[in-house]
């Protein structure tokens, strides 16, 4: 039901200095006025912050700061009141319970949210954007987040859309009046420039936010090498001298260790893996498969060969198991005579590092730098579609626009390429929220946090 009346606790549970208790709702002023001593709720001006106490009709519970913020100039565009407690479990529990017995409901997660989309406030980019926001651990992540949050994103879908909507109109009037033959012509034409411009728009957006996916999902890398090669010191070298965002770095099982950091601006979550051989110990062989199956599900693989001896089976298998999928080959401890001919290692990325000085790795992090075009993201505007979700219907907008360029190539008539642009409109829309379903805001909200 959209217009009952719902309470949270919006801040993280436990001891702090203060909690926040939201209520969102047609009813959330006198249903707060009810527990509140202090002013009369009712009367207050929309926006204020009044001073007073959370009674149960017994006995004071807190002494509070009440917020009441009148529909539509807020969040939810709902009525919505928030309670400022003094942090801490007991207190935060008991005026929660206190509201739930006066009528409110608890909220579900994201409902907060989810009620500012129904009620129109923000589209869909911008709901999403508010979760990765508050997930967001580097800078690159939030300015990313932000920038859907403040429309950016749903403004450059919404300027294609308008795009169609005008092509989609001209097409109409070619439909309802055959007889100007000449119509038809100038829409052949504007059809061809519009399907042109915007595939070309559309297959840039996919292809920069697939790149870019990065700046929210951080690079998952996975370092591999026979031992003794110095995957630890490598490793070790990056948590030092960066940002480590994990500060125990945690031996998940015997054979991998891991840690995260912030390499410019970006999350660079590291695993060492010791076991990668050729074996035919079943207990080993486990070892070995799950650490390639690691390897499937890395977006950056770094290779450490040790380069001051020869290359035997061992690293061979190694590099064989990686030859498809770009990795960066390490020749470390390159401080030693070298005994390994680069020009015959296969490979387009091949650095060489030195553990023992403060910027012996440093050609390691410059091959990450440029490989993930990590400068660039610094200049970004930004704008780009944040998630599987908006990902996966981007590109089948683009297979519509595809089978509507080919109609149009092959000379169909004007009503068939209508019926692909109009799935791209409406598919453009999908990615907003313009239509969606159910089932699609219930999976949506619920990665959301309870009381946001
Ligand atoms: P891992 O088994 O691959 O993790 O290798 P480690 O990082 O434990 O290193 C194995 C040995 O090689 C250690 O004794 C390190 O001190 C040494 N080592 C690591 N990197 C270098 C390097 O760049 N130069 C030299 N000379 N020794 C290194």
């Amino acid at each position: 039901m959209i217009n009952d009346t719902i309470v949270a606790i919006s801040t993280k549970l436990g001891v702090g200095a203060i909690s926040i208790i939201r209520v969102s709702g047609d009813n959330a002023i006198p249903l707060v006025n009810k527990v509140f001593r202090g002013k009369d709720l009712a009367k207050v001006d929309s926006h204020t912050i009044n001073y007073g106490f959370i009674n149960n009709g017994k006995e004071d519970i807190d002494e509070v700061l009440v917020t009441v913020m009148k529909a539509p100039k807020t969040f939810t565009r709902e009525d919505i009141v928030e309670i400022n407690c003094h942090g801490g479990i007991a207190t935060t529990l008991s005026i929660l319970d206190l509201l739930i017995e006066h009528g409110a409901r608890q909220a579900e997660k994201g409902e907060f949210t989810k009620r500012a989309f129904l009620n129109g406030r923000i589209d869909l980019t911008e709901a999403e954007s508010v979760m990765d926001l508050i997930e967001s651990k580097t800078d690159n992540s939030r300015k990313l987040a932000l920038s859907s949050l403040e429309g950016n994103l749903k403004k450059y879908i919404n300027s294609f859309r308008d795009k169609l909507k005008h092509v989609l109109a001209n097409i109409e009037v070619n439909i309802d009046y055959p007889e100007y033959y000449d119509i038809e012509e100038v829409t052949r034409k504007e059809l061809k420039e519009v399907i042109t411009s915007l595939e070309k728009d559309l297959k840039n957006l996919v292809t920069k936010s697939e790149e870019r996916q990065i700046i929210k999902n951080g690079i998952k890398t996975i370092i591999i090498g026979r031992p003794n090669v110095g995957k630890s010191s490598i490793l070790n070298r990056f948590l030092k001298e960066d940002k480590a965002i994990v500060t125990d770095i945690e031996g998940t099982t015997r054979d991998i260790v891991e840690g995260s950091i912030i390499f410019d601006g970006i999350e660079l979550s590291l695993i060492d893996t010791a076991g990668i051989r050729d074996t035919d110990n079943l207990a080993e062989k486990i070892g070995v498969e799950k650490s390639l199956s690691l390897i499937d599900k890395a977006n950056l693989i770094i290779v450490v060969l040790n380069s001051s001896e020869e290359l035997i089976d061992n690293d061979m298998f190694i590099l064989d198991k990686v030859k498809d999928k770009n990795p960066i080959i390490v020749l470390n401890k390159n401080d030693l005579p070298s005994k390994i001919d680069k020009s015959k290692l296969d490979f387009k990325h091949i650095v060489s590092t030195n553990t023992n000085t403060l910027d012996g790795i440093e050609p390691l992090k410059e091959e990450i730098k440029s490989m993930f075009k990590l400068s660039e993201i610094k200049e970004d505007n930004y704008t780009y579609l944040a998630n599987e979700r908006q990902l996966t219907l981007a590109k089948k907008a683009l297979k519509s626009l595809g089978d509507a360029k080919v109609s149009l190539e092959t000379d169909a008539p004007v009503d068939i390429i209508e019926i692909d642009l109009k799935e791209v409109f409406d598919i453009l829309g999908s990615i907003t929220g313009e239509s969606y379903s159910d089932e699609l805001l219930d999976e949506l909200f619920a990665n959301f946090c309870v009381g946001k």
